[in-house]
């Protein structure tokens, strides 16, 4: 009788201990922003650092608390990067950076990671927010890519809100091009200061979704598109992998395909996010070409880069919430 016990008991024990050393529940949520790579230096003024860290996590905070209520990522992702359009210290929409001409062209994507719906824009130059027009292609339109007077057309067919683009227009961005051109004078040069915006985002339905949305390069050539309006190459979103978010050398992103190659090693490779976002920032690309933000299925959240900084910030259902623009 009393082996009988041991034999039913001691089973059930084993079960219980092995459930309880099981590691911690993957998060239920999870989000990830970035606001550019390649940013500002170190030593910048502690006013104008504050600045950026108060922007991301307003962005941060309004994602998570969103996520938490039980939003779909795609709405999340698509009303995050909107607020970091409105905010004129990145470059995407208010604030985005010149082109060589003196003009403003701006481009941006969005993916649905349950079904791989998708949607993008390059070259609008009257609408306030990019990101809105891109989920409309995806979501009313049988394309995934509209461009220039194409898509400012869509744009007056939808109904999204138009500004005159001296909206965009900032000094800090008119400087910036200024300098450009004089260094241009002297010695050809592919300008870096960037700012593009993204988020990645795993709702509480399990659904992952990816918006990117940029100004582009400052001193770009008229017409010029980069990676961020290219699904594949600065942004994607798969519920069998992840959601990236890219920012950086637009041209090298796309020749790398850089945001479907993080899904690609996850999914025929079986790498973790962490070690596929590595492998492509640090084997693929090369330095201060820029970085990513990718969160996978799970909800683990990654983040390299390989330029001097990138602009970013995290969290999640277990409580974290933490922007930075450095190594710390
Ligand atoms: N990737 C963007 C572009 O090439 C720029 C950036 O991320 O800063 O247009």
């Amino acid at each position: 009788m009393l082996k009988l016990m041991l034999l039913l008991v001691i089973p059930a024990l084993l079960a219980a201990c092995a459930a309880s050393n099981k590691a911690p529940r993957p998060p239920r949520f999870a989000i990830a922003i970035h606001g550019g790579a390649g940013v500002i230096d170190r030593g910048a003024p502690e006013a104008e650092k504050e600045s950026y860290r108060q922007s991301l996590e307003r962005a941060l905070r309004h994602g998570r608390d969103r996520l938490a209520a039980g939003d779909s990522a795609l709405d999340v992702a698509e009303s995050v990067v909107r607020i970091l359009e409105d905010d004129p210290n990145f470059n995407a929409g208010k604030g985005a950076v010149f082109t060589e001409d003196g003009r403003h062209e701006l481009d941006a994507s969005i993916m649905d990671g349950r079904n791989l719906a998708c949607g993008a824009v390059a070259g609008v130059r009257t609408v306030k927010n990019p990101i809105t027009l891109a989920r409309l292609v995806m979501e009313k339109t049988s394309h995934v890519l509209l461009v220039s007077d194409g898509a400012e057309q869509f744009a007056t067919a939808v109904g999204v809100e138009r500004v005159d683009p001296t909206y965009f227009d900032t000094e800090r961005r008119r400087r910036a091009l200024d300098r450009v051109l004089e260094e241009r004078k002297r010695r050809a040069e592919q300008e870096k200061s960037r700012g593009t915006v993204g988020c990645v985002a795993l709702d509480s339905h399990g659904n992952l979704a990816a918006a990117t949305s940029t100004g582009g390069m400052t001193g770009k050539r008229y017409g010029r598109a980069g990676d961020s309006p290219i699904i594949g190459a600065g942004t994607y979103a798969d519920n069998r992998t992840c959601a990236v978010s890219c920012t950086g050398t637009g041209e090298e992103f796309i020749r790398h395909v850089v945001a479907f190659q993080v899904s690609a090693l996850m999914r025929y490779a079986g790498m973790p996010v962490e070690q596929a976002a590595r492998t492509v920032i640090f084997e693929r690309l090369q330095p201060d070409d820029g970085g990513l933000i990718a969160v996978s299925r799970t909800g683990e959240i990654a983040m390299p880069y390989n330029s001097s900084g990138m602009f970013r910030g995290a969290a999640d259902s277990s409580g974290l919430f933490k922007v930075s623009i450095w190594e710390e």
